[in-house]
């Protein structure tokens, strides 16, 4: 099984993560820019953290034989931190590189009018760039919260099929299916999406347009969530190719409109090397 993680917070985790992800088929990730839990205070944390993300924490996945890349944006949380706006101004900037694959996350938090202004911006940051957007849905109030980004995505006038409502379930699933816009589930341990609802939504909506990822970071999340969404879907009687759609195909294909996708030799389909060590810059 070969999996492309779509969302995942590398930044959190440990180089044991790396090594058990790679043992799982985990050959590629996608590690968007969010909040770090300590408010940040100004646009210096922003762009070494950016810096990390598509230079440090790269370098780290290339030694267990993961790929890397990375999306950038101010997330919703601190859209509403006047400190933090300045962010927008370097975000040009970071758009531009190699490494990075879309505009996220973006999106709302709480719903703020500061929050609708930065997303906004950020959408339209996207269609300059030509990059492709990711958007984190909030846990409380979620379906008010989906109807809002996407009246926000189609006023903005990007193309619907380059965009991805993350954190989707049961509910808010029926609000964007019928839209264009991709569908992201994050997989957690024990609340929220879990791999069986995965499959029972993966029954009824079809493996088109679905983005499966585990959403790790510093919070209760399991990087190994989209293998055993693997293993549920093949239990439940879809098949390989099946799970190579979702797993592998849909990412390379959402996040290769940006044209910088850069999979390398990780794309084969044999076993790819996982090594047991890191090297650690400068030592
Ligand atoms: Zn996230």
């Amino acid at each position: 099984m070969r999996i492309f993680d779509p969302h995942i917070h590398m930044t959190s985790r440990t180089t044991d993560d790396y090594e058990r992800m790679a043992a799982a088929g985990v050959r590629a990730v996608v590690e968007p820019a969010f909040w770090l839990g300590q408010p940040r205070t100004g646009v210096g944390s922003f762009t070494d953290y950016f810096d990390s993300l598509i230079g440090w924490e790269p370098f780290r996945a290339g030694q267990f034989g993961v790929r890397h890349h990375a999306t950038v944006a101010l997330n919703p949380k601190e859209a509403n931190d006047p400190r933090c706006r300045p962010v927008l101004e370097v975000l040009p900037r970071y758009l531009e590189k190699d490494g990075v694959v879309a505009v996220g996350e973006i999106g709302y938090d709480s719903m703020t009018p500061e929050e609708d202004e930065v997303f906004a911006v950020q959408l339209a940051l996207a269609v300059a760039h030509d990059l492709p957007a990711l958007v984190h849905t909030p846990h409380r109030d979620k379906a008010r919260g989906v109807e809002r980004s996407l009246a926000v995505v189609a006023e903005s006038g990007i193309e619907p099929g380059r965009v991805v409502l993350d954190h989707l379930n049961e509910v808010t699933v029926e609000l964007v299916h019928d839209t264009g816009c991709w569908l992201g589930f994050s997989i957690y341990p024990d609340t929220k999406m879990s791999p069986p609802r995965m499959v029972e939504l993966l029954k009824v909506y079809g493996t088109e347009r679905v983005l499966v990822n585990s959403a790790a970071d510093w919070g209760r999340s399991d990087p190994l969530l989209t293998r055993a969404t693997g293993e549920a879907m093949l239990l439940a009687g879809f098949t390989d190719d099946d799970v190579d759609r979702v797993l592998w195909r849909n990412p390379v294909e959402f996040y290769g409109q940006s044209g910088r996708l850069d999979l390398g030799d990780v794309d084969a389909p044999g076993p790819t090397f996982a090594g047991n060590s890191i090297l650690r810059g400068g030592s």
